[in-house]
């Protein structure tokens, strides 16, 4: 398949045809690309071992410290490459999450999936990982005891992958990694920095809000434009890195 028409495809799941109809032609900083090479090891970068990805899956699958271990079908624990430099944070596993065990599956997901390919990324890529690791009931936001308990793991995650940026989709997700109550629109279009080590970070829209909102989609593609912007330059300022 040409690159084009892939293009093409990949922006016709985004919604976002009409945008290739009218600039056919010109050079566009925003058509999406090709799956990216495999990124360069990241300069004073020990990424974590499988053994401690398994000790940490393990011990989240029989986590206890919340009451929503009480209703769960089995825990949402992430998915993804262990080496990539993207981490995609979520809020909560919903319903599908919670059958299947992975986040960011069903509509919302294959949006999610869609949105990453055209950008260059294939699901395979990036890291996956919610900020809850069971599905809170009717869908509700986390409770911030909930949160409390089991960011820890979050962050055990984020260490062992130590990823080169990282992107948080959706309002809670990105108000919680943020500590703040900022609304998500003025909180997307900067680069913010999480945890000791100042991970960028980059926020965007849930795809189930743009399941919801679909005139939103363009400025979703713009965010990941932007995320794939921040990592080209990052890349090449590395020790030994290039864009
Ligand atoms: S949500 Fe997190 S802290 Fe609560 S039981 Fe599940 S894994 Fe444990």
């Amino acid at each position: 398949m040409g690159r084009d028409l892939r293009s093409a495809q990949y922006l016709e799941a985004l919604g976002l045809e009409s945008w290739v109809l009218r600039r056919p032609a010109a050079p566009l900083a925003w058509a999406p690309s090709a799956p990216l090479p495999p990124p360069p090891p990241l300069p004073g970068r020990v990424p974590g071992s499988a053994a401690d990805w398994r000790a940490l899956a393990d011990e989240v699958a029989a986590c206890v410290r919340c009451r929503l271990h009480e209703r769960r079908t089995q825990t949402v624990f992430g998915v993804g490459d262990p080496g990539a430099e993207l981490l995609v944070i979520g809020e909560a596993p919903g319903a599908d999450e919670d059958r299947q065990g992975e986040p960011f599956v069903g509509r919302s997901g294959q949006l999610l999936n869609s949105m990453l390919l055209a950008a260059g990324w294939p699901r395979a890529r990036v890291y996956i990982a919610n900020i809850i690791k069971c599905r809170p009931p009717d869908n509700r936001d986390p409770l911030p005891e909930e949160v409390r308990c089991c960011m820890p793991y979050l962050h055990r995650q984020i260490d062992l992958l130590g990823p080169r940026l990282m992107l948080a989709v959706g309002r809670v997700a990105a108000q919680t990694l943020l500590a703040t109550d900022t609304p998500i629109g003025k909180l997307r279009g900067a680069v913010h920095h999480f945890g000791t080590r100042g991970t960028p970070l980059i926020v965007t829209y849930h795809p189930a809000y743009l399941l919801r909102s679909p005139r939103e989609k363009r400025r979703a593609w713009d965010d990941l434009r932007f995320v794939r912007r921040e990592l080209a330059c990052r890349r090449a300022a590395a020790p030994g890195g290039s864009a």
